[in-house]
C-alpha cells in the first residue's frame, strides 16, 4: 500500500521567525503518531535549522528546494547534500518549473542531481510538467517524457522507493488554475507507464507521483482521489497552517 505524500513548498517565503512559527503550529496541531501518511515541508534553505528545530517531536520531515551536485567548494551560494544532511533534512526538491525558468536548470542537470540526492541517502522530489503552450499544442506528455528520461537513466529502478516525482503543470502553478482531475489522472498513469517501460512494474508502483499547482483543500479530494495521484506538492497552500492541516486531513481520510 502505497503512503501519500503531502509536501509543502514555501518557496522564497517565511525567514527563520516566520518559518519557526508555521513550523511550530503544525507542531502543536501534528505531534508523532498523528497521521498515517507522509508530510514534508520546504522552507528556504536559511529556514531549515529553525523549521527542524520547531518540528522536533512531530513525523513531520524537512526538505530543501534545491541542491548542489558537489560535496563542497568554490560554488558561492550554494549548498550540498551533505550539509543537507547535516542540517536534519530528508528529502531535496529537484528541478522544480521555477528553478528551470529563472536558473536555467536543464534536463541533465536535473538528471545530476536527483544522482546525486539519492546517492547520498536522501529522497527526490523531481518535478515535470508542460508549459500552456505545450498543453495547448497537444505535446504534454512528449514534453514530460523528456524531462523523465535523464532522470530514469540516472538512477536505479532498485533506488525507486526514494523517487518521488512531481508532476506539476506550469500553467497551474500560483495561478489558481487547477488541472482537472482527469487531467491529472491521465498524465499521473502516463508518467507511471514511461517508469514501467524504462524500469519495471514494481518500480513504477514504488514511485510516488504527486500532483502540483493549485492545490488547495477545496480541490485535493477530487484530485487525490485519482487512481494515480499519489500525493501533492503544494505552494499557496502550504503557507497557512490551516490549509495545510486541511490538506493533510483530507490524505487521512482517502486511505490508498
Ligand atoms: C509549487 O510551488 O510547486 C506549487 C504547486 O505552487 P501552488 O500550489 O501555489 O500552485
Amino acid at each position: 500500500m502505497t503512503k501519500f505524500l503531502i509536501a509543502g513548498n514555501w518557496k522564497m517565503n517565511l525567514g527563520p521567525t516566520d518559518a519557526a512559527a508555521l513550523a511550530g503550529e503544525l507542531s502543536k496541531k501534528w505531534p508523532s503518531g498523528s497521521f498515517s501518511n507522509d508530510v514534508v515541508v520546504s522552507p528556504t534553505a536559511i529556514s531549515v535549522p529553525a523549521v527542524v528545530d520547531a518540528l522536533k517531536g512531530t513525523d513531520i520531515a524537512v526538505s530543501v528546494q534545491n541542491v548542489h551536485t558537489e560535496d563542497s567548494g568554490a560554488f558561492t551560494g550554494e549548498i550540498s547534500t551533505p550539509m543537507v544532511k547535516d542540517a536534519g533534512c530528508k528529502y531535496v526538491i529537484i528541478g522544480h518549473s521555477e528553478r528551470r525558468e529563472y536558473f536555467g536548470e536543464t534536463d541533465e542537470l536535473v538528471a545530476s542531481k536527483a544522482k546525486k540526492v539519492i546517492a547520498d541517502g536522501l529522497r527526490a522530489i523531481v518535478c515535470v510538467g508542460e508549459k500552456l503552450e505545450e498543453r495547448k499544442d497537444g505535446s504534454q506528455q512528449k514534453v514530460v517524457k523528456k524531462q523523465l528520461d535523464g532522470v530514469l537513466s540516472a538512477i536505479d529502478s532498485s533506488d525507486s522507493k526514494n523517487f518521488v516525482i512531481a508532476y506539476e503543470p506550469v500553467w497551474a502553478i500560483g495561478t489558481g488554475e487547477t488541472a482537472s482531475p482527469e487531467q491529472a489522472q491521465e498524465m499521473h498513469n502516463y508518467i507511471r507507464s514511461v517508469v514501467a517501460d524504462r524500469w519495471d512494474e514494481t518500480a513504477s508502483k514504488n514511485v510516488r507521483i504527486l500532483y502540483g499547482g493549485s492545490m488547495k483543500p477545496a480541490n485535493a479530494e477530487e484530485l487525490l482521489s485519482q487512481d494515480d495521484v499519489d500525493g501533492g506538492l503544494i505552494g499557496g497552500a502550504s503557507l497557512k497552517a490551516d490549509s495545510f492541516s486541511e490538506l493533510i486531513e483530507i490524505a487521512e481520510s482517502l486511505s490508498k
